[in-house]
């Protein structure tokens, strides 16, 4: 790897935001002296544990945070990894969130430690300033040569910008001609022009005089090319993790893998080098990390050598603020005949900060489930509400979470736009919650083994 591969492989990438499990959290919910809103930011309920996970985000602020890690302790479906990723959020937009089953590392492919380390990168954000090379200036021509008749399609062009006081012709490529078709610019128009990328952007229409716009961004200095024209050069940020550029560096088929998932194992030196980058774009003041937060769910299902794995890794000072999370009591330490809380060895427990979470009430689940509804842009009538709460205090709130979705394709079957009483009874019917699942299968257990 002679140089680690330009950024702007990943620039476009744009990250596909799909409704996902805990796409309604968007922060912690918290007032400014850090004490918990009742319900707030898509959080509800869960007031100590959330006023806790505040006073983690002012140990992080005023980094105090290193070699230590949180372990949020309670039952499934108490909004543990809510709360982490809450955490994230909190932090800022740009704060990366990972998270991780401990039950996945024992059935991927490629080692614990390799997989850990993966977890870990993809939890530590890059913000890398680049600069582009822009110019903006009013369109006085575009000018396109017309292939021959049945000829490919036009190649080259020209394009006449006034920038400043002068006029400049500027050849245009294929790639930059799409662009700007693309965009419907026509002369008149004030568009800025990124020559490395061939983006262009319309910044609306000149009235007469030259720089009558405004379009001078906080992050935009003017210098003086060699050519004597005036252009911009604008500050570009990206944010990407230290998986991300692992994994364009690592592979052939580059960014792609990022899609696939397909990574595969990534070689020590390939990380070396690109930390070595890195710390020298830190250095120069053009990159700056951002630690995210890494959540480890099942957490008593990490074995011994995970744990100095992970005694290790929170020393680094890149490292992502640790969540883990257990609804395991006094437990075998996997790969040990030693049992201690949580199935945490003890040089690790030591470095714990732990915060429970306790079970919903009826009024808080009734809440959560209205706040899937507008997340789902599911409209659902009172009654049925009543019903899906109920449902949810009697088997889960993730159980009652899932209806929402399969009760609106219900909906949706008979034609109806509001989901009723009978769309929950319907899916309550054909989906079984664990509860009625166990008891199913104890009752026919016989037939089935025989
Ligand atoms: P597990 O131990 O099984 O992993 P968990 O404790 O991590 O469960 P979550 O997955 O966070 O539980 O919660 C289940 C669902 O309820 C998720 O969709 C989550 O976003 C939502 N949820 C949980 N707690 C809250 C809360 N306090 N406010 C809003 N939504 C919540």
């Amino acid at each position: 790897m002679a140089e680690i591969k330009k950024l702007a492989e990943s620039r476009d990438l744009t990250r596909i935001e799909r409704i996902g499990a805990h796409s309604h959290i968007r922060g912690l919910g918290l007032d400014t002296t850090l004490e918990a809103r009742t319900a707030s930011e898509g959080m509800v309920g869960q007031l100590p544990a959330r006023r806790a996970a505040g006073l983690i985000l002012q140990l992080v602020r005023e980094g105090r945070i290193a070699g230590r890690a949180v372990l949020l302790a309670g039952q499934p479906g108490t909004g543990k990894t809510a709360i982490a990723m809450g955490l994230a959020k909190s932090l800022g937009l740009e704060t990366p969130f990972a998270t991780l089953s401990a039950s996945e590392l024992f059935s991927l492919e490629f080692s614990k430690t390799e997989a850990l380390t993966q977890a870990f990168r993809k939890a530590i954000g890059v913000r890398i300033k680049e600069e582009a090379e822009v110019i903006e200036g009013e369109v006085v021509e575009i000018t396109v040569d017309r292939p021959a008749a049945g000829g490919a399609a036009a190649k080259t062009g020209k394009l006449t910008l006034k920038t400043t006081d002068m006029e400049t012709v500027y050849e245009l490529g294929g790639k930059m001609i799409e662009a700007l078709t693309r965009e419907k610019v026509q002369s008149g128009d004030v568009v800025a022009l990124d020559k490395a990328s061939g983006k262009v952007t319309k910044l609306g229409r000149s009235i007469g005089r030259s720089r009558d716009y405004d379009a001078v961004g906080p992050h935009t200095k003017f210098v003086r090319c060699p050519e004597g024209e005036l252009q911009k050069r604008k500050e570009v940020v990206h944010c990407v993790t230290l998986h991300e550029i692992d994994v364009i560096n690592s592979r052939t088929q580059g960014f792609l893998a990022l899609f696939t998932g397909d990574t595969g194992e990534i070689r020590a030196e390939v990380r070396e080098q690109i930390d070595t980058k890195v710390a020298e774009w830190r250095e120069e003041g053009k990159a700056e990390i951002i630690p995210g937060v890494l959540f480890i769910d099942e957490v008593h299902m990490l074995d011994i050598e995970c744990f100095s794995f992970l005694n290790r890794a929170l020393e680094n000072e890149m490292a992502p603020i640790l969540v883990i999370a257990t609804n395991r009591g006094i437990t075998n330490i996997r790969g040990t005949n030693y049992r201690s809380p949580h199935g945490i060895p003890a040089d690790f427990l030591d470095r714990l900060l732990i915060i429970s979470t306790q079970p919903y009430t009826e009024e808080e689940i009734r809440q959560i489930l209205d706040i899937r509804c507008e997340e789902e842009d599911v409209e659902m009538s009172k009654d049925a509400k009543v019903l899906l709460t109920k449902i949810g205090v009697e088997t889960s709130l993730r159980y009652a979470i899932h209806l929402i979705t399969a009760a609106a394709l219900a909906c949706q079957k008979r034609k109806g736009k509001i989901v009723e009483m009978e769309d929950i009874s319907r899916v309550y019917q054909l989906f079984l919650d664990v509860k009625r699942s166990t008891q199913y299968l104890m009752e026919y257990q016989n037939e089935y083994m025989f």
